[in-house]
């Protein structure tokens, strides 16, 4: 791919590493790759940096002038470093590719005063599902007040020009930082601690903003690719190309194009390929490979140069027909000399290795990505929330019409991650009663979804509270009977639970409790209430009974409780009601139960 590597055909065989960049928002992704790219440019002799499309290639002689000291190109035979440039939620798809990953290798960039945030923990996650290797580059070290910037030096050299103030600052965040990975099951410790990489996260302290520690980032990435990498590396660069989907673009002249990162073999401009696709693999052609060009050279040549071949590691943008369907984080494989059913079989293969697992009942989810699809997925089951469709792409009507035929309401449901909701299918949604929910970062899209489905479960429980009768114990007070009957008017203290109107009052006698009547009414001072809790004295209405026959100044009264309500109180909403409730419940429970044990059970 690079001229450095494709020099010699018989050394062009150990590929170039592929790196991607993870974290969380504002955490320096970005920066830390523009400082990267930034000093390659500064450093490369020109000609040595290709461009390519969602990466950015380091060669190994541009490592060694930006790391300076810290590394002899000679202990090296592996080409160099390509970065996969991460827009946002996208660093996912760089995470997929044969059922692992598509990145052999990855930086967990951490705000060194900020620490772990959830989009950090949803990244090392990933990592570990994934098993790729990663370090920490604990970036923002010039943010650590008081501290002296040396642009662009090793990180020890700079730590040594700080002030103790300064530097016992640092290793206080540091260390907050190597105990949340630790906290999530990753030994770490500073990288110059590390002995064995495999088994421990060295965490590297940088700056994207001043350049500092960037030598010592580039050092142990290439040390780690070159201990451990190296057989990986090894590939048929002349073989059939094989690589993954990053994003499916419109390109200017040429239609729907997808911009792919190739990790093994050779794609060339007349290759028939199979791409992964939303109804399965696309057999198509390559029409033209596109590389961007320099800036100096767009004004005049256009924004893109044609290549007849491409060889891996390295970014391209494809331009063949039919790509309409592509997805983000699918396979890609140049046919070659197989037969090209095997090639779509193999695509087939790989694709329901990622499908995720659907059934008849549950919600819609999409997502921008096949890697991103599959995290939430995995998070969804985890949750224990089922899945009835699972798609890449955006939001858009067919998604609300399967939402809306979900049996449970609390389904009817579309989770969104990094996609847009089309227009009509937000105004379909509206008109049947979907809910859309959609975020950037995983937790919190599930997260608001069971707050959702909470908070509806919370009003159902209402509902059915409201519904039910509730447990009140009550005892007529002495003088003060105010009519006889007809209705009788009494007036009452409540000893327990919450009396209401039009609930049938009953009298123990012995364990059998003896229907009196119907609260017509309750009156406290004067006015009309609904409810009378535990130690209010009210004057009620009871339509039935005779005061001095059937119910007596000083008798206790209950409401009566219906079986199945008693039992659907005991069992299910003990939870919900207050505790003077459920003590007069179980009074209630107690006597109904020295008849019959199995009463409300
Ligand atoms: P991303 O969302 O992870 O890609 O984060 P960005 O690279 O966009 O950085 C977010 C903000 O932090 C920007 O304003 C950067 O200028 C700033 N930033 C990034 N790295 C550093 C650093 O090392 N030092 C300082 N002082 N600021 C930084």
């Amino acid at each position: 791919s690079q001229p450095t590597d494709t020099d010699d055909e018989s050394e062009a065989t150990l590929r170039t590493p592929i790196v991607a960049v993870l974290g969380h928002v504002d955490h320096g992704k970005t920066s830390l790759l523009d400082e990267i790219r930034g000093s390659a440019v500064t450093e490369g002799e020109s000609g040595a940096i290709t461009q390519h499309i969602g990466a950015t290639a380091v060669p190994l002689d541009v490592i060694s002038e930006i790391a300076g000291e810290l590394v002899d190109p000679t202990d090296f035979d592996l080409p160099g470093l390509l970065f996969i440039d991460t827009p946002g939620h996208h660093s996912f798809s760089t995470l997929r590719s044969r059922g692992g990953a598509l990145a052999d290798i990855a930086i967990l960039v951490v705000d060194v005063n900020d620490g772990f945030q959830p989009q950090t923990l949803e990244a090392v996650d990933i990592l570990a599902r994934t098993q790729t290797p990663f370090i920490v580059a604990a970036n923002k070290i010039d943010t650590v007040p008081g501290w002296n910037p040396n642009d662009h030096a090793p990180t020890q050299q700079t730590i040594d020009a700080q002030t103790d103030r300064v530097e016992r600052d640092l290793n206080e965040n540091l260390y907050e930082l190597i105990g949340d990975l630790s906290d999530n099951d990753f030994s770490a410790d500073m990288y110059w601690r590390v002995q064995d990489f495999q088994n421990n996260i060295g965490v590297v302290p940088v700056s994207a903003e001043t350049g500092e520690g960037i030598p010592d980032l580039l050092t142990v990435m290439m040390g780690l690719s070159q201990r451990y990498m190296k057989e990986e590396m090894a590939v048929d660069v002349n073989g059939p190309a094989a690589g993954t989907v990053l994003e499916v673009t419109d390109t200017q002249g040429f239609g729907t194009t997808v911009d792919a990162i190739i990790y093994d073999g050779t794609i060339r401009a007349d290759d028939e390929i199979v791409v992964g696709g939303v109804e399965g693999p696309i057999v198509t052609e390559v029409r033209a490979l596109l590389r961007p060009r320099p800036l100096e050279e767009i004004r005049t040549e256009g924004q893109f140069e044609q290549v007849d071949a491409v060889a891996a590691a390295d970014g391209i943008k494809i331009a063949a027909p039919d790509l309409d369907d592509a997805m983000a984080g699918a396979p890609i494989r140049v046919v070659g000399d197989r037969d090209v059913d095997d090639v779509i079989e193999e695509v087939q293969a790989e694709l329901a290795d990622i499908a995720v697992q659907t059934g008849e009942e549950g919600v819609v989810v999409k997502a921008d990505t096949l890697g991103s699809l599959e995290a939430l997925a995995s998070t969804l089951e985890a949750e224990e929330i089922p899945i009835v469709r699972a798609e890449v792409g955006d939001i858009a009507p067919r998604d609300v019409r399967v939402a809306e035929t979900a049996n449970e309401v609390k389904h009817r449901t579309i989770l969104g991650f990094g996609v847009e909701t089309l227009d009509d299918a937000s105004d379909l949604a509206e008109q049947e009663g979907v809910r859309i929910f959609d975020h950037d970062v995983i937790y919190r899209l599930v997260e608001e979804y069971e707050e959702y489905v909470e908070e509806r479960e919370r009003a159902q429980q209402d509902q059915v509270l409201d519904n039910i009768t509730r447990p009140a114990r009550f005892q007529i007070l002495d003088d003060h009977t105010f009519r006889q009957s007809d209705p009788a008017v009494v007036g009452v203290e409540i000893l327990g639970g919450s009396l209401r109107r039009n609930s049938n009052v009953a009298k123990f006698e012995g364990s059998e409790p003896e229907r009196v009547g119907l609260m017509k009414s309750i009156q406290d001072e004067g006015e009309d209430v609904d409810e009378a809790r535990t130690g209010e004295r009210v004057a009620v209405s009871i339509d039935g009974p005779t005061v001095g026959r059937q119910i007596r100044e000083g008798d206790t009264l209950w409401t009566e409780i219906p079986e199945k309500h008693a039992k659907i109180l005991e069992q299910e909403l003990t939870g919900d009601i207050p505790a003077d409730e459920v003590e007069t419940l179980n009074m209630y429970l107690e006597k109904r139960r020295n008849r019959d044990p199995f009463w409300g059970k």
